[in-house]
């Protein structure tokens, strides 16, 4: 077994291809998908005899993936089910449009998902002596964060406590907390680590300042799902640190359904690693040709499924542009893919008043500013029924005094253009049920046609 720290380049290469082989000889033999697309193509098995074949392949789409999430699955169909093909779970991905897709494990796959959440935990530098908070809510539909931020604690061996924030359902109002019951298990468990979604992880801080309870205890927070910028590291650090946390760090995830686990530092600035190399490969891409992009130089993000049974994706298109390094990790030894910038959606950017503006910049403005407890972010038009009128840029936030007034010039300077700050209470329509990965901006303008 090739270690992320021990591997060497021949070792590492040596292990991809192997698994590779092994993957593209399942995927012939009976992956719907694929097959059909060979078909097509008239590639044959023989044509993929290493790594460097895999151009050969054009990158699958998140479009074709959604359409028919079933042909991604690998056979045999019908089979009765055994231990590597019987179905352990199935997560769903949150996308922005339709209904979410299941990604689907099998007995196979679910301690190879252990071995990734076990080695996130390496990566991180968690020790036998960490507890774990588990602040992510439960979801309607299985996304992935709740349950596996469980398993990598199973899989590492330490304690955790799920804070169950909300109500998941209406039918058991016994299950879930409200925030304040989740600040006081945050003091009466004292964890070393939190684990959430950035806006709620700043929610449960600005409360436990509010009531006074104390988070000495916390020495790293875990980020994930949501964008989340320095300024946004400098706010939470800040804010445990007045929960007297001597000495708290912020370790940010770039995660993916498609990966059950996520891309994590080793340290602020590293880089985010992939933390499977034996089971996962990186690629950049130009976006256009989709042609390899020189290591260091930002290109598209593709990912290669190396030893999965349950659903697979070969070269599969996250959606998102980073600049990727191959060499080992100057910090932590680790060789393997790092991210070496924070990804951003290909075309995450949205025009308001013939500005692009990063809705990723706009919320991590509002949320560094302090005093503001919540926020959401709208796009209309001046007079709804003239999608010609101006763009409006409302801002609905929960906030203090002193925060309002200071937000319009806070948000002008980083996009440049000036919202309509709407104070609301936290019961605004706006926050419920808008799921645990909020959309940063809501684009309600009808398209010109
Ligand atoms: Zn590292």
């Amino acid at each position: 077994m090739t270690d992320l720290f021990s591997a060497t380049p021949d070792s590492l290469a040596t292990l991809r291809e192997a698994r590779l082989a092994a993957t593209f000889d399942r995927v012939f033999a009976a992956h719907p998908h694929y097959r059909a697309l060979f078909a097509r193509l008239g590639l044959r098995r023989a044509d993929f005899q290493s790594l460097a074949d895999m151009q050969k392949l054009p990158p699958t789409l998140k479009a074709d993936y959604v359409a028919d999430p079933a042909s991604f699955q690998l056979g045999p169909q019908g089979a009765p089910p055994d231990e590597e093909t019987a179905v352990w779970d199935t997560m769903y991905t949150t996308g922005s449009t339709g209904a979410p897709t299941p990604f689907v494990s099998t007995g196979y796959d679910f301690p190879n998902i252990l071995a990734i959440q076990h080695a996130m935990m390496r990566l991180r530098g968690i020790t036998q002596a960490d507890s774990v908070l588990n602040l992510f809510p439960l979801t309607r539909v299985p996304h992935g964060a709740f349950a596996r931020a469980m398993h990598a604690c199973a899989a590492f061996g330490i304690p955790v406590t799920a804070a169950l924030p909300g109500r998941p359902s209406e039918r058991r109002p016994e299950i879930g907390q409200h925030l304040d019951a989740v600040v006081a298990t945050a003091a009466r468990v004292r964890p070393s680590i939190l684990w959430g979604v950035p806006s709620y992880l700043h929610k449960v801080l600005a409360r436990a300042e509010e009531l006074g309870a104390g988070l000495p205890s916390v020495r790293l927070v875990f980020v994930t799902g949501e964008g989340f910028g320095e300024e946004a590291r400098a706010t939470v650090i800040a804010q445990l640190r007045r929960l007297g946390a001597p000495d708290p760090k912020v370790s940010v995830s770039y995660g993916a359904t498609e990966m059950q686990g996520g891309m994590v530092e080793c340290t602020a600035g590293a880089g985010y690693h992939n933390p499977a190399p034996d089971q996962f490969l990186f690629e950049a891409v130009d976006p256009e040709t989709h042609l390899p992009v020189p290591d260091g130089e930002e290109g598209l993000l593709l990912l290669t499924h190396l030893d999965r049974r349950g659903t697979v994706l070969l070269r599969y298109s996250l959606g998102d542009v980073a600049r990727l390094a191959r060499t080992r990790c100057p910090h932590c030894g680790a060789l393997t893919e790092r991210l070496l910038t924070v990804p951003h959606r290909v075309d995450g950017l949205v025009k308001i008043r013939g500005m692009l503006v990063n809705p990723l910049t706009l919320v991590g403005a509002v949320m560094s500013e302090p005093g503001v407890r919540e926020c959401q972010a709208i796009v209309d038009k001046e007079d709804p029924a003239d999608a010609l009128s101006m763009d409006r840029l409302r801002i609905k936030v929960v906030c203090t005094d002193e925060a309002a007034s200071a937000l319009h010039a806070r948000v002008r300077l980083a996009i440049g253009v000036t919202p309509i700050i709407e104070r609301v209470g936290p019961e605004d329509p706006v926050f419920a049920d808008r799921g645990w990965k909020a959309k940063p901006l809501l684009d309600l303008r009808q398209p010109v046609v």
